[in-house]
């Protein structure tokens, strides 16, 4: 069929129907007739040559083309057809980038090349359609044709936009998932709900609300709308929305093709409160861990509660939690110890009780008579909780729940939760709350036996410290009085009197005892001093030798009266440590006793020291009763005495050893005890960290000498007149002058005439105490002009007792007892 014919005498481009003769020849009638036709199809006509020239086109081409219908022909098809947006000149096919495949240059080209007749396309094709971009689908079909035996494509344009909208939208409905058991709702671009399922009018029924499906958007849907628009990453939004009591969890989609925004409500509710209940109960987890943790730091019991008060609010947002214990009293009240998120003073106004009265019937009550949990679940409507219930629903609390606390399985008290949500307490939190409460029943357990211990430990030092202060009192005058004596015997020929003479011995027992005793009382002291972390060592750098020599010179008097013999070896080079030179004696002289009172009398013992590497060794080594095995486990704990027959009547203790132990490691060192066995004798190896062997002391100024002592006026005072009787006798024996008061008043009257040079004052007199005479005698040393020294003598032996004493005014210090080698250093430095 063809639509069109040409004069042979026209040119090859010009067409024919706009230059038809007037008159009506058969032939042209129907020329007018398909031009007609031609312009009143639905579809753009084109007529294209071989060299794509649009050699006809009807009105409707124009259409698609940015072209008049006048002026369409006197273009290329490229030109005619050409995309809004793009033309390709250098050779496309004119309809631009937009032309899926391009093909309609393809369908048009092989159209030419294999003759096919009549192929049907679809494209796309964006157009500018009022100054805006508008996209077409059209339906192209092309047909070779041959008119005038020339080869031409017939192209066919059909307008297919709504079409294919319509179908997309038919296709769309029937594609929507009404019978989705879950809302589905579908907005336009505008963001207006264009549709939405069965189920979504369904929910909110059952949910008992309006059905307006608007309720499933979130308040930000513009937005999100916008968003989708834009975007072309982002294809979709997550939201959460709450209609009642109700959570819908939403997945807000741009379905593209459609041009439409589809959500999918989901009804997470039930998940939300497990979710929830799981994240309380991790709290609640949290809380008992916490709680642990509290009682390890816990000292105080009321500040223990209060902290595990302060740990159920904060970790499980509780509104408020009390402690009470359960009183015997004949009200059988509850009395709230601890309390965290309350006001002041409302707990007292509870007036709780846990009688089996009416007023003992809420939960505390219950919990407490049945040593249960008890919950209330709503105070609104709880009948147990009448009494209670205005003033806690005016603060806002809307269920509770108490826990007995319970020691030796009796119920002591309750641990009272309160929280601002009706029914909060589940199956599992009571369960993980119970469990807490256990844990607290146990801290308050645990911490009431520690107090207990704690307080009979200060008790037991406490004892020990008057224990030691009373026994030095008696002390004084033995050892003082025997050193007298056995200085007066120790004057004698050795053939005078027989019976003056055998004195001797007994008379230095008696002097080696008292010492003894001293010294174990220093031990026992410092044990307990050491246990309560009291003692600072005073270190400083120190020749080990000289430590060595004094322990050797201070057990001297020992070795002699058992008959000891003695070896000392010494290192030639000095070795120098950092460390406490009265404390390191005081090992040395603790382990060189006990070889003396372990070993039968005329026994060898040694003193050993020596470098070993960055350390010094001491060794200390007897031939004396030696360790058995299985006491060598044992020996350097405290009270391990000796139970050996032989030794028992020195009166053994058991604290010498673990006193050096607890030394030797303040000065992180070591001790090692090796014995072969009974009598085969022992060996103490003490390891203490040395200076380097290349260190070397400051050389120190040497100090004169101090000038001879002359004689002196000596005040003494004490209300123990053994003591001021023997301490005359022995000051008296030095060459010196004394006086002697038993109280403070009179010894002030004497002193103000006597005016002493120096004054010997017992700290614990009754009425007039020692630092109050230490006060007068100054007063009387400034109104005379005198110079006094005073010498406090007492039990207490401690830096702190030595401190209180300084800042009294004392110039001196001693502890009992007080022997006459003391009394004479003292006296000598007196005059220096
Ligand atoms: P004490 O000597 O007062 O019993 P220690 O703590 O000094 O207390 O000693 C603990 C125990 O170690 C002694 O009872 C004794 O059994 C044993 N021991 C200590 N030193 C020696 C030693 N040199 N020889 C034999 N046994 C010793």
């Amino acid at each position: 069929m063809t639509f069109f014919y040409r004069q042979k005498s026209q040119p090859k481009d010009s067409v024919v129907s706009a230059s038809l003769p007037q008159e009506k020849h058969p032939l042209a009638s129907s020329q007018e007739e398909l031009a007609v036709i031609m312009e009143n199809v639905p579809m753009a006509i084109l007529l294209i040559d071989e060299q794509r020239r649009v050699r006809k086109a009807n009105k409707m081409a124009a259409k698609f083309s940015s072209f008049s219908s006048a002026t369409i022909t006197e273009h290329r098809a490229g030109e005619v057809l050409q995309c809004a947006s793009s033309f390709n000149d250098s050779g496309g096919c004119g309809f631009g980038p937009f032309c899926q495949n391009c093909s309609i240059k393809k369908t048009i080209g092989e159209t030419f090349v294999k003759g096919t007749n009549f192929k049907r396309v679809e494209a796309k094709l964006l157009v500018m359609h009022h100054g805006r971009r508008e996209e077409l689908t059209l339906l192209i079909s092309t047909s070779l044709v041959n008119i005038s035996g020339e080869r031409l494509s017939l192209v066919f344009i059909e307008d297919i936009t709504d079409r294919k909208l319509a179908e997309s939208k038919l296709e769309h409905l029937a594609s929507f998932p009404r019978e989705n058991p879950s809302p589905v709702l579908e907005l336009d671009s505008e963001g207006e709900i264009i549709l939405y399922n069965k189920a979504t009018v369904d929910i909110l029924q059952k949910i008992g609300v309006k059905e307006d499906a608007s309720l499933f958007l979130p308040d930000d849907i513009v937005q999100i709308v916008g968003a989708l628009k834009q975007t072309t990453e982002n294809r979709f939004f997550n939201r959460e929305v709450k209609i009642k009591d109700r959570i819908f969890a939403l997945s807000i989609n741009l379905i593209e093709y459609l041009h439409v925004i589809r959500i999918y409500a989901i009804d997470i509710t039930e998940r939300k409160i497990k979710e929830k209940e799981l994240v309380k109960l991790n709290h609640t987890h949290k809380a008992i861990s916490d709680s642990t943790m509290a009682i390890t730091r816990a000292t105080d019991e009321m500040q223990y509660l209060n902290e595990v008060c302060r740990i159920i609010t904060e970790d499980c947002g509780h509104a408020m939690v009390w402690i009470g214990f359960k009183e015997a009293d004949e009200a059988k009240s509850v009395r709230p110890v601890a309390c965290v998120g309350f006001e002041d003073g409302y707990l007292e106004t509870l007036n709780i009780t846990w009688a089996d009265s009416p007023r003992g019937q809420g939960p505390t009550g219950m919990a407490i008579r049945s040593g249960q949990p008890c919950t209330c679940r709503n105070m609104q409507t709880d009948p147990k909780f009448e009494p209670w219930r205005a003033e806690a629903i005016k603060r806002g609390y809307m269920s509770s729940m108490v826990i007995p606390l319970k020691a030796e399985n009796e119920v002591i008290g309750c641990i009272s939760i309160y929280s601002r949500e009706v029914d909060s307490f589940s199956e599992d939190e009571t369960k993980l709350l119970t469990k807490l409460a256990e844990d607290v029943s146990y801290g308050i357990t645990a911490l009431r036996l520690k107090l207990a211990s704690q307080q009979a430990e200060a008790e037991k030092n406490n004892f020990i410290a008057i224990m030691s202060h009373e026994l030095r009192n008696p002390l004084t005058p033995i050892l003082a009085g025997s050193q007298l004596v056995l200085s007066q015997l120790e004057k004698l020929s050795p053939d005078s009197s027989s019976v003056a003479t055998s004195l001797l011995g007994p008379v230095r027992v008696i002097e080696q005892q008292a010492k003894n005793m001293a010294n174990l009382l220093d031990d026992l002291l410092d044990i307990t001093r050491i246990s309560r972390g009291k003692i600072i060592l005073k270190k400083e750098i120190i020749n080990l030798s000289d430590c060595l020599k004094n322990a050797i010179e201070a057990t001297q008097s020992v070795m002699e009266l058992q008959k000891h013999k003695v070896t000392v070896s010494l290192p030639n080079t000095p070795i120098y440590l950092r460390a406490d030179p009265l404390r390191i004696e005081q090992i040395v002289i603790n382990l060189l006793n006990n070889s003396a009172k372990y070993t039968q009398s005329q026994g060898r013992i040694s003193l050993e020291a020596r470098r070993n590497g960055d350390n010094a060794e001491i060794i200390v080594r007897d031939n004396g009763i030696g360790i058995e095995s299985e006491k060598m486990n044992s020996i350097f704990d405290l009270f391990s005495g000796s139970d050996n027959a032989f030794v028992t009547t020195l009166g053994e203790l058991g604290i010498g050893l673990k006193l050096v132990k607890d030394l030797v490691s303040m000065h992180h060192g070591s001790i090692e005890p090796k014995s072969e066995g009974a009598n085969k004798g022992s060996e103490f190896i003490v390891n203490l960290p040395a200076m380097p062997e290349s260190y070397r002391p400051e050389p120190v100024e040497k100090i004169e000498e101090a000038a001879p002592v002359a004689k002196q006026r000596v005040l003494i005072i004490d209300d123990n007149r053994s003591i001021t009787q023997l301490l005359s006798s022995a000051i008296s024996y030095l060459g010196h002058e004394t006086k002697i008061a038993n109280d403070g008043p009179s010894a002030i009257i004497l002193a103000r005439e006597y005016l002493p040079q120096a004054v010997l004052v017992d700290i614990g007199l009754p009425g007039m105490n020692g630092f109050e005479i230490a006060h007068e005698l100054r007063k009387i040393e400034a109104d005379s002009g005198c110079k006094m020294r005073l010498i406090a003598v007492t039990g207490y032996g401690q830096d702190e007792d030595k401190k209180k004493t300084k800042d009294a005014g004392f110039d001196v210090h001693l502890v009992k007892p007080v022997g006459i080698e003391i009394l004479e250093k003292t006296l000598g430095d007196t005059m220096s």
